[in-house]
């Protein structure tokens, strides 16, 4: 019931926000969205995209789905997932895309680590295939690495392999190779409160904004 009343709660205070304090652009958004950015991320709840950026209604078109994986474009690849960048780039057309992957990411765990599952459906095991190809590189090139070092590459190098994902939808590629679309890796580190971005120049994820100072001990 607690977690109820804190949702109410949120809503009147949004409504506030929105309908009473911001009328202006609640106005223009019922006219309809016009988003610049497509932003893919995880399921995870401590890992909310308009949280994170301090975005307002009709900043970002978000897709959410475990382990924030884009599927290459094949004619199996998952609609639900696929739609949303079909219809976020052709019809919207935003200008940018980023994929959000964060630390500590239960999926990546479970492709990396998988489990046998004992109930009628492994849907989280089936969906995390798409990672699987960089979920075994990274299990060969750093098998005398630890499990956490081995879990984080495998979360930057997931983030790489959706970018590239991203360039087998065809009209994609083309807004990308016109300059109208950009594509961006991002990676939240929670344990430290970062955020890195994939520099390709580099080949390396970044600080975009780094950690804060070592908290102070209150009591020293
Ligand atoms: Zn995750």
């Amino acid at each position: 019931m607690e977690d109820i009343e804190k949702f109410i709660n949120g809503f009147s205070r949004f409504q506030q926000q929105y309908f009473q304090d911001s009328q202006a652009l609640f106005d223009s958004l019922r006219e309809g969205q016009r988003p610049s950015t497509l932003l893919i991320g995880c399921c995870d709840s401590r890992v909310d995209p308009m949280l994170l950026t301090g975005s307002d209604p009709g900043d970002l078109f978000v897709v959410r789905n475990i382990a924030n994986l884009v599927p290459a474009c094949t004619p199996t690849a998952s609609a639900g997932v696929s739609s949303a960048i079909e219809f976020a780039v052709c019809e919207l057309e935003v200008e940018r895309i980023i994929i959000l992957g964060h630390a500590r990411c239960g999926g990546i765990r479970a492709v990396m680590s998988p489990r046998k599952v004992e109930r009628e459906t492994d849907f989280v095991n089936q969906w995390m295939r798409v990672a699987e190809p960089v979920a075994e590189r990274v299990r060969r090139d750093l098998a005398h690495r630890s499990s956490a070092e081995q879990h984080h590459a495998c979360e930057l190098a997931s983030i790489l392999l959706s970018l590239d994902n991203l360039m087998t939808y065809p009209w994609l590629k083309r807004r990308v190779e016109q300059g109208l679309l950009k594509l961006h890796g991002w990676y939240f580190d929670l344990e430290k409160g970062a955020l890195m971005a994939y520099s390709a120049r580099q080949h390396a994820f970044l600080p975009l904004v780094g950690s804060l100072p070592e908290r102070q001990d209150a009591a020293a």
